[in-house]
Protein backbone atom coordinates (compact mmCIF):
# COMPACT_ATOMS: atom_id res chain seq x y z
CA UNK A 1 0.00 0.00 0.00
CA UNK A 2 1.43 3.04 -1.03
CA UNK A 3 0.02 5.55 2.22
CA UNK A 4 1.33 3.46 4.24
CA UNK A 5 5.08 3.46 3.22
CA UNK A 6 4.44 7.72 2.68
CA UNK A 7 3.38 7.84 6.38
CA UNK A 8 6.01 5.36 7.70
CA UNK A 9 8.77 7.42 6.27
CA UNK A 10 7.37 10.41 7.52
CA UNK A 11 6.73 8.69 10.96
CA UNK A 12 10.43 6.99 10.87
CA UNK A 13 12.26 10.75 9.88
CA UNK A 14 10.44 11.70 13.38
CA UNK A 15 11.47 8.66 15.12
CA UNK A 16 7.62 8.30 15.92
CA UNK A 17 5.43 5.43 16.67
CA UNK A 18 2.01 4.44 13.89
CA UNK A 19 -0.95 3.46 15.50
CA UNK A 20 -3.16 2.03 12.70
CA UNK A 21 -6.59 2.89 13.69
CA UNK A 22 -8.99 0.15 12.91
CA UNK A 23 -12.17 0.73 14.68
CA UNK A 24 -14.79 -0.26 11.96
CA UNK A 25 -12.72 -2.02 9.85
CA UNK A 26 -12.92 -5.92 9.01
CA UNK A 27 -10.50 -8.41 10.24
CA UNK A 28 -8.99 -9.14 7.06
CA UNK A 29 -8.59 -5.09 6.45
CA UNK A 30 -6.23 -5.55 9.66
CA UNK A 31 -4.43 -8.57 8.56
CA UNK A 32 -3.31 -7.12 5.54
CA UNK A 33 -1.41 -4.40 6.80
CA UNK A 34 0.35 -6.70 9.43
CA UNK A 35 1.36 -8.67 6.71
CA UNK A 36 3.66 -5.30 5.47
CA UNK A 37 4.43 -5.21 8.76
CA UNK A 38 2.20 -3.28 11.26
CA UNK A 39 2.45 -4.26 14.46
CA UNK A 40 0.20 -1.97 16.62
CA UNK A 41 -3.51 -1.00 16.50
CA UNK A 42 -5.72 0.67 17.50
CA UNK A 43 -9.28 0.34 18.32
CA UNK A 44 -12.05 2.68 20.38
CA UNK A 45 -14.57 0.06 21.33
CA UNK A 46 -14.01 -3.12 24.03
CA UNK A 47 -16.08 -5.77 22.44
CA UNK A 48 -14.94 -4.87 18.61
CA UNK A 49 -11.50 -4.64 20.40
CA UNK A 50 -11.65 -8.18 22.10
CA UNK A 51 -13.10 -10.04 18.80
CA UNK A 52 -9.96 -8.45 16.72
CA UNK A 53 -7.95 -9.49 19.50
CA UNK A 54 -9.19 -13.02 19.83
CA UNK A 55 -8.97 -13.75 15.87
CA UNK A 56 -5.21 -12.07 14.99
CA UNK A 57 -1.79 -12.90 15.94
CA UNK A 58 -0.36 -12.64 18.95
CA UNK A 59 2.18 -10.25 18.61
CA UNK A 60 -0.03 -7.28 18.30
CA UNK A 61 -0.13 -4.36 20.26
CA UNK A 62 -3.80 -3.14 20.89
CA UNK A 63 -4.01 0.21 22.19
CA UNK A 64 -7.28 1.56 23.29
CA UNK A 65 -7.99 4.93 21.85
CA UNK A 66 -11.30 6.01 23.12
CA UNK A 67 -12.96 7.09 25.66
CA UNK A 68 -13.00 4.18 27.94
CA UNK A 69 -15.75 3.29 30.43
CA UNK A 70 -14.83 1.80 34.01
CA UNK A 71 -16.84 -1.01 34.18
CA UNK A 72 -15.40 -2.34 30.57
CA UNK A 73 -11.82 -1.99 31.78
CA UNK A 74 -11.47 -5.14 33.45
CA UNK A 75 -12.51 -7.17 30.15
CA UNK A 76 -9.12 -5.04 28.11
CA UNK A 77 -6.14 -5.63 30.73
CA UNK A 78 -5.50 -9.19 29.85
CA UNK A 79 -4.31 -8.16 26.51
CA UNK A 80 -4.32 -4.51 25.82
CA UNK A 81 -0.70 -2.80 25.60
CA UNK A 82 -2.02 0.99 26.33
CA UNK A 83 -4.64 3.20 27.37
CA UNK A 84 -4.25 6.31 25.42
CA UNK A 85 -7.52 8.15 27.13
CA UNK A 86 -7.30 8.64 30.50
CA UNK A 87 -9.42 11.33 31.47
CA UNK A 88 -9.97 10.86 35.37
CA UNK A 89 -8.62 10.12 38.57
CA UNK A 90 -11.63 7.64 39.12
CA UNK A 91 -10.16 5.66 35.64
CA UNK A 92 -6.73 5.95 35.85
CA UNK A 93 -7.53 3.79 39.98
CA UNK A 94 -9.76 1.38 38.15
CA UNK A 95 -7.34 0.42 35.75
CA UNK A 96 -4.52 -0.03 38.25
CA UNK A 97 -7.19 -2.22 40.45
CA UNK A 98 -7.54 -4.35 37.34
CA UNK A 99 -3.85 -4.59 36.28
CA UNK A 100 -3.33 -5.64 39.57
CA UNK A 101 -5.64 -8.30 39.48
CA UNK A 102 -3.86 -9.94 36.34
CA UNK A 103 -0.38 -8.86 37.78
CA UNK A 104 0.42 -6.67 34.95
CA UNK A 105 1.74 -3.40 34.47
CA UNK A 106 -0.49 -1.36 31.99
CA UNK A 107 0.70 1.73 29.66
CA UNK A 108 -1.88 4.64 29.99
CA UNK A 109 -1.13 8.47 28.41
CA UNK A 110 -3.16 11.15 30.20
CA UNK A 111 -5.84 12.74 27.80
CA UNK A 112 -5.69 16.54 27.66
CA UNK A 113 -8.44 18.71 25.89
CA UNK A 114 -6.43 21.09 23.50
CA UNK A 115 -9.26 21.67 20.97
CA UNK A 116 -11.53 24.84 20.61
CA UNK A 117 -14.38 22.42 20.52
CA UNK A 118 -16.42 21.76 23.40
CA UNK A 119 -15.59 17.89 24.73
CA UNK A 120 -16.57 16.39 27.34
CA UNK A 121 -13.24 14.73 27.66
CA UNK A 122 -9.75 15.50 28.94
CA UNK A 123 -8.32 16.69 32.06
CA UNK A 124 -7.73 19.78 32.88
CA UNK A 125 -4.20 20.89 34.36
CA UNK A 126 -5.56 20.88 37.86
CA UNK A 127 -6.92 17.13 37.28
CA UNK A 128 -3.85 15.97 35.98
CA UNK A 129 -2.11 17.23 39.00
CA UNK A 130 -4.45 15.95 41.06
CA UNK A 131 -3.41 12.28 39.61
CA UNK A 132 0.45 13.52 39.24
CA UNK A 133 0.34 13.96 42.94
CA UNK A 134 -1.42 10.78 43.80
CA UNK A 135 1.09 8.80 41.56
CA UNK A 136 4.15 10.53 43.47
CA UNK A 137 2.88 9.78 47.02
CA UNK A 138 1.45 6.24 46.54
CA UNK A 139 2.33 5.21 43.10
CA UNK A 140 -0.12 2.99 40.96
CA UNK A 141 1.89 0.17 40.83
CA UNK A 142 0.46 -1.35 37.99
CA UNK A 143 0.36 1.57 35.54
CA UNK A 144 2.99 3.05 33.72
CA UNK A 145 2.19 6.55 32.59
CA UNK A 146 4.00 6.85 29.44
CA UNK A 147 2.46 10.45 28.39
CA UNK A 148 -0.23 12.41 27.23
CA UNK A 149 -2.47 12.34 24.36
CA UNK A 150 -4.56 14.94 22.80
CA UNK A 151 -6.93 15.78 19.56
CA UNK A 152 -6.51 19.21 17.59
CA UNK A 153 -9.74 20.90 16.23
CA UNK A 154 -11.33 19.41 13.27
CA UNK A 155 -10.66 22.34 10.95
CA UNK A 156 -8.60 23.62 8.15
CA UNK A 157 -6.98 26.26 10.13
CA UNK A 158 -3.35 25.11 10.07
CA UNK A 159 -2.21 27.38 12.41
CA UNK A 160 -5.39 26.43 15.00
CA UNK A 161 -4.14 23.16 14.81
CA UNK A 162 -0.29 23.69 14.94
CA UNK A 163 -0.66 26.13 18.05
CA UNK A 164 -3.56 23.58 19.89
CA UNK A 165 -0.22 20.74 19.37
CA UNK A 166 1.97 22.84 20.47
CA UNK A 167 0.00 23.77 23.96
CA UNK A 168 -0.11 19.79 24.32
CA UNK A 169 4.08 19.51 23.97
CA UNK A 170 4.45 22.64 26.37
CA UNK A 171 2.05 20.60 29.23
CA UNK A 172 4.37 16.95 28.47
CA UNK A 173 7.33 19.19 29.07
CA UNK A 174 6.19 20.74 31.96
CA UNK A 175 4.53 17.53 33.31
CA UNK A 176 7.88 16.12 32.72
CA UNK A 177 10.01 18.37 34.34
CA UNK A 178 7.70 18.51 37.43
CA UNK A 179 6.68 15.03 37.89
CA UNK A 180 9.74 12.42 35.68
CA UNK A 181 12.78 14.86 35.38
CA UNK A 182 14.74 11.74 35.63
CA UNK A 183 12.71 9.19 33.97
CA UNK A 184 12.88 7.84 30.17
CA UNK A 185 9.15 5.73 31.36
CA UNK A 186 7.54 9.40 30.67
CA UNK A 187 7.70 10.41 26.82
CA UNK A 188 4.92 9.20 24.81
CA UNK A 189 3.23 12.66 22.96
CA UNK A 190 -0.26 10.74 21.07
CA UNK A 191 -1.01 13.58 18.66
CA UNK A 192 -1.88 13.58 14.83
CA UNK A 193 -4.45 12.33 12.66
CA UNK A 194 -4.88 11.52 8.83
CA UNK A 195 -5.45 15.08 8.43
CA UNK A 196 -2.73 16.52 10.62
CA UNK A 197 -0.26 14.33 11.46
CA UNK A 198 2.31 16.03 9.58
CA UNK A 199 1.91 19.16 11.58
CA UNK A 200 1.44 16.84 14.46
CA UNK A 201 5.24 15.22 13.85
CA UNK A 202 6.33 18.78 13.19
CA UNK A 203 5.81 20.20 16.82
CA UNK A 204 6.80 16.97 18.54
CA UNK A 205 4.31 13.90 18.55
CA UNK A 206 5.93 10.48 19.14
CA UNK A 207 2.97 8.72 18.26
CA UNK A 208 0.33 9.26 15.03
CA UNK A 209 -2.82 7.55 15.09
CA UNK A 210 -4.17 6.76 11.73
CA UNK A 211 -7.29 6.04 10.48
CA UNK A 212 -8.93 6.86 7.20
CA UNK A 213 -5.75 7.20 5.46
CA UNK A 214 -4.52 3.85 6.01
CA UNK A 215 -8.40 1.71 5.45
CA UNK A 216 -10.52 4.53 3.77
CA UNK A 217 -12.95 6.53 5.34
CA UNK A 218 -15.21 5.13 7.44
CA UNK A 219 -19.28 4.73 7.50
C1 LIG B 1 -10.84 7.60 14.87
C2 LIG B 1 -9.72 8.18 15.64
C3 LIG B 1 -8.48 8.44 15.03
C4 LIG B 1 -8.20 8.24 13.55
O1 LIG B 1 -8.90 9.18 12.81
P1 LIG B 1 -8.58 9.37 11.22
O2 LIG B 1 -8.98 10.78 10.96
O3 LIG B 1 -9.44 8.38 10.52
O4 LIG B 1 -7.16 9.14 11.01
C5 LIG B 1 -7.46 8.91 15.84
N1 LIG B 1 -7.64 9.13 17.15
C6 LIG B 1 -8.82 8.89 17.78
C7 LIG B 1 -8.92 9.14 19.24
C8 LIG B 1 -9.89 8.41 17.04
O5 LIG B 1 -11.06 8.19 17.66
Amino acid sequence: MKELEIIREKVGKHNAALVAVSKTKPIAAIKELYDQGQRIFGENRVPEMIEKCDNLPDDIEWHMIGHLQRKKVKHIIPFVSMIHAVDSVRLIEEINKRAAEQERVVNVLLQFHIAKEESKFGLSMSEAKEILDANDFAPFQNINIAGVMGMATFTDDQDQVRSEFKSLKSIFDQIKSDYFPNQDSFKEISMGMSGDYEIALEEGSTMIRIGSLLFGARD
